[in-house]
């Protein structure tokens, strides 16, 4: 396919790429919210927008059936960057990765005398990490939904989630003790597409970087 398809999450990250897509002359012809088709053309008939799920797109962009996606950290961190190339922070979406426990546990002690915790998480992959690097042992349980309840109903001791302004934690009376990491969404760009549609995608590339305003895009010096 000659054209460009650009793979997107409904939500927060479709619509805070909206505006960054119009600076490249890109506007979705329909509403990901209420229309159900899955690909949706735009204003630009060599483009097109693939609906995924957040955790779907580095998927799409790896094996190539987008040519450019937008992911959060916390995705990437979790699927590994292969094949993808990660040219621009977006800044986009932006939360933090934290652990956080029942008010009133005392996490220190537990840590401090080689307790092996129960950690409740959506993210295996950055939790183990961030605990292997303190030292401290864990058993990970993997979620799927809402992490907040696993302490609350006796499954874990800790969670390691997103946390944007924490007032899903305190309306369940968790409070966040440890910054593992800051999260934003990049924009992905498939490897092999980025060389052979080059013509197309690094104008794309450039029009994004110039309204996230951090100056060039890296993925520019790359050779094809
Ligand atoms: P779903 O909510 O449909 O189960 P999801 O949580 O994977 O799927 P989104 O909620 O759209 O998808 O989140 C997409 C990305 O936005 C996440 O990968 C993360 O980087 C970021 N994000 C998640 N929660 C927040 C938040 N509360 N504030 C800001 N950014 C967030
Ligand atoms: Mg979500």
């Amino acid at each position: 396919m000659d054209g460009i398809t650009i793979a997107l999450s409904k939500g927060r990250i479709f619509e805070e790429t909206l505006p960054l897509l119009a600076a490249a002359g890109i506007e979705p012809l329909e509403n990901p919210e209420t229309s159900r088709k899955l690909i949706i053309p735009t204003t630009r008939a060599d483009v097109r927008v693939v609906i995924v799920r957040a955790t779907d797109a580095p998927t799409y962009v790896q094996y190539g059936a987008a040519d450019i996606g937008v992911a959060g950290k916390d995705v990437l961190l979790e699927h590994g960057g292969d094949g993808l190339y990660q040219p621009l922070d977006l800044k986009i979406a932006r939360c933090r990765m934290m652990v956080a426990i029942p008010a009133g546990f005392d996490y220190a002690n537990a840590v401090r005398q080689g307790a092996r915790l129960k950690v409740a998480t959506k993210y295996i992959r950055i939790a183990r990490e961030h605990f292997a690097a303190k030292g401290v042992h864990v058993d990970l349980i993997k979620l799927y939904g809402s992490m907040e309840l696993a302490p609350l109903a006796g499954l874990a001791d800790a969670i390691v989630d997103l946390v944007s302004t924490g007032s899903t934690l305190k309306a369940n009376n968790l409070v966040a003790i440890e910054h593992i990491i800051d999260i934003s969404s990049r924009l992905i760009v498939n490897q092999a597409a980025l060389k052979l549609k080059r013509e197309k995608i690094v104008p794309i590339l450039d029009a994004i970087a110039s309204v996230v305003g951090s100056g060039a895009v890296e993925s520019c010096a790359v050779k094809s």
